[in-house]
């Protein structure tokens, strides 16, 4: 590679200012354009929209008697009395005292001996720094230089702007750098907004929101220009919804359902227990979208064992009733099989033809099942994923239920083929999502909240165990507990570990329990590797009490119920995800004992503990979410590698909260009005297709 680019590549002088690559620009060169590309940024462009991680204000000036310690002061003033001399071994020190008008301040560079030559005598300069006071007088170590005019004794001090960076790259390289775009490319810069939506928005104009995000006068300007930038990107995203949103109503057609106060109580005589209030609620919005033509996409949020499966029910059986078929899809074949227990003992004395589809089932089964579903003759079909294959075709399908499937996001949902009519989709989840992440992840779905809790519900008690010391009385309050007649579920982060020794892995502790800490307890082992029939079969005995305890991988982190069972050990607990650590231990606690959950793990990692600590602390999945997301960011709140998140450059999910709710309450207004479709909104319009018309699958008639 050339390590001497032309500035004056004739293809590049041609290329718009905007799009003109960084490399061409002067002082920039090949090597500083590598280390650009790192931070994402190859064009003026990208330069332009590189927001600042932060700003430091430096622009209110402090006289010497309102100096404190606790953070950056600027101060005003000469420099008088420079002096620098050596200390010990070739090291310097360089002083020099400031006077203001109220008093003298004094500043220190240590091996900095060039200072001396830019600290002159009666020089007027901004010093900024955090003071300490000592020997009776303010001091301020390598302080921030500016240098001032004589005729600029009101100066303000500036309002610095910080990058993010990369090894071998200097905040001022970037600063100077984008200045240089700046002078090349600013009035190149078009507002696509129409000047009434921005001034109903407080919107600055987006070539004066770009310059003041560089180079702002105050951090006021600097926020003003950054709420612009970020503006723009969630209103292009929230605009795509809003137009998918629309293009679905029209075009999408449901089977309107209705609930008969007959059919309502002969669901209701199906549970012995009355519905908690969240529950009711939650049922009147899923009844009132059902009787719509357009098809339901909601969103149901519940902590871990709020009862949401009474609501998936509900719908269910509500849509069988007024003669559509239901599909009630989960994560994992185990949950599968579950809910297929569940409901066939709910349905015990009903009609409801049911039939539970996974990718266990053999050809010949397969293809009689398929024939059933296609005709007309099933019902109710629950599965995994498979129950979405191109080959299934539905008869009449009315409801599609989709359990703890926080996983698909907005680009992914799943799709049904077969019908004439587009389906009622009910997401369930229950690891709460930030509202921010709802608005984006999930916003072309309605919200459902519960918050409440069935009767008698006990929180967890939940302690972190660090010493081998502590960790053997924990297994002694195991064993006493399961004596008692309860059940303990120990988790382990992997199904075998490399290292023998090594407990960590499920494998291993089965063996190692067996002999030690459990011997003489009914063990069991459950992992992903385990095939399914063995595996179902495990669950029952424990189910059914024939086993004391269960050792597990995260197999059990969804759905799993077994109220008897409220030990739970996890292993190397700071491998797991606090929504994990949270869904594994909603398996506990859910009958009438007390549960108690311990987690293992000599961790030194801070992040960590503090995750660890977290758990010990709330019960709460709203906060629990909360806290993972501050922590891990927001791909790791739903789960690793997501492939339905949204690309955001600009946008942060915690700090732009009330962006993201403005955004999308704008772009909803402008699709509802028809404002979109003004000619003077033709260039936003046309930008939010550029940007999202893929990812969305908007059609281009939208
Ligand atoms: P999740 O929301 O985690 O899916 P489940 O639907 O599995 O929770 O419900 C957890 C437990 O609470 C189940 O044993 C269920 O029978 C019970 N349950 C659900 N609703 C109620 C209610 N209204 N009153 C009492 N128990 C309930
Ligand atoms: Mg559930």
């Amino acid at each position: 590679m050339s390590n001497s680019p032309t500035n004056n590549d004739p293809e590049q002088n041609e290329s718009p200012p905007l799009e003109r690559l960084v490399r061409y620009l002067p002082g920039v060169g090949q090597h500083r354009a590598n280390l650009f590309e790192n931070l994402g940024i190859e064009t003026v462009r990208d330069l332009l929209w590189y927001v600042p991680r932060d700003v430091l204000d430096l622009s209110q000036v402090s006289s010497v008697n309102e100096l404190t310690d606790d953070r950056i002061h600027t101060i005003r003033g000469t420099i008088v009395d420079v002096d620098s001399r050596a200390i010990s071994r070739g090291r310097t020190i360089t002083a020099a005292v400031l006077r203001s008008d109220e008093g003298l301040i004094k500043g220190v560079w240590f091996n900095q001996p060039w200072m001396l030559r830019q600290l002159n005598n009666d020089q007027w300069v901004l010093w900024s720094a955090k003071p300490k006071f000592r020997d009776n007088r303010w001091e301020m170590s390598s302080p921030r230089l500016q240098w001032l005019d004589a005729d600029e004794e009101n100066a303000r001090g500036e309002v610095l702007t910080k990058y993010g960076l990369t090894e071998g790259l200097k905040q001022n390289t970037v600063r100077s750098v984008i200045k240089t775009a700046l002078e090349i490319a600013i009035d190149e810069i078009i507002d696509e907004l129409p000047e009434r939506f921005r001034v109903h928005y407080k919107l600055p104009l987006l070539g004066d929101a770009i310059k003041m995000l560089h180079q702002p006068e105050s951090v006021e300007q600097f926020l003003e220009a950054r709420r612009r930038l970020v503006f723009d990107e969630q209103l292009d995203f929230q605009l795509g919804l809003a137009i998918r949103r629309r293009v679905r109503k029209t075009t999408e057609i449901a089977p309107a359902i209705t609930v008969s106060p007959k059919v309502d109580a002969r669901i209701r005589r199906l549970f012995e227990f009355e519905l908690i209030a969240g529950q009711e609620q939650a049922i009147a919005e899923i009844k009132e979208d059902m009787q719509q033509t357009r098809p339901m996409h909601r969103l149901l949020q519940a902590d871990v064992g709020a009862g949401k499966t009474v609501i998936a029910i509900y719908a269910i059986l509500a849509t069988i009733a007024a003669g559509s078929q239901a599909v009630l899809m989960a994560p994992t074949e185990l949950l599968a099989r579950q809910h297929w227990d569940t409901i066939d003992q709910i349905l015990l004395h009903s009609r409801v033809k049911r039939c539970l589809l996974t990718g266990n089932l053999t050809a010949s089964e397969r293809k009689e099942t398929l024939r059933q579903i296609a005709n007309g003759e099933i019902d109710l079909i629950i599965g995994t994923q498979a129950v979405i294959q191109k080959d299934v075709h539905y008869h009449q399908l009315g409801m599609v239920v989709i359990d703890e499937q926080h996983k698909f996001g907005v680009v992914q949902r799943a799709r049904f083929t077969g019908t004439r009519k587009a389906p009622h989709v009910l997401v369930m989840t229950a690891t709460p999502i930030p509202r921010s992440l709802c608005l984006t992840q999930y916003g072309d779905l309605d919200l459902s909240v519960m918050s409440d809790m069935p009767p008698g519900r006990r929180t967890v008690v939940t302690s972190r165990v660090m010493t081998p010391k502590v960790e053997q009385k924990a297994w002694s309050f195991i064993r006493e507990k399961l004596q008692t007649g309860r059940q303990a579920y120990i988790i382990c982060p992997y199904v075998d570990s490399d290292n023998p020794d090594d407990p960590a892995g499920a494998v291993q502790t089965f063996a190692q329990l067996s002999e030690t800490e459990l011997r003489g307890f009914r063990l069991g082992l459950v992992h992903g590797k385990v095939d399914r029939e063995k595996q179902h079969n495990i669950m029952s005995r424990f189910h059914d009490r024939q086993l004391d305890a269960l050792v597990a991988t995260t197999v059990l982190e969804v759905g799993v119920d077994v109220p008897n069972a409220t030990l739970m050990v996890i292993l190397d607990a700071h491998q797991f995800g606090l929504s994990q650590l949270h869904q594994l231990r909603g398996r506990i606690g859910r009958g009438q004992f007390q549960g108690y959950c311990f987690l293992f793990s000599d961790t030194q990692n801070e992040t960590s503990i503090e995750r660890l600590a977290a758990m010990e602390r709330t019960a709460s999945g709203f906060e629990i979410a909360e806290a993972d997301f501050e922590l891990r960011g927001p791909g790791n709140v739903l789960g690793t590698k997501q492939s339905g998140t949204m690309p955001f450059r600009l946008t942060n999910f915690k700090r732009d909260e009330k962006i993201l709710t403005e955004t999308r309450r704008a772009a909803q207004r402008m699709v509802d009005a028809g404002t979109i479709d003004q000619p003077d909104f033709a260039a936003l319009k046309n930008r939010v297709f550029e940007r999202f018309g893929e990812q969305l699958d908007l059609p281009r008639t939208g």
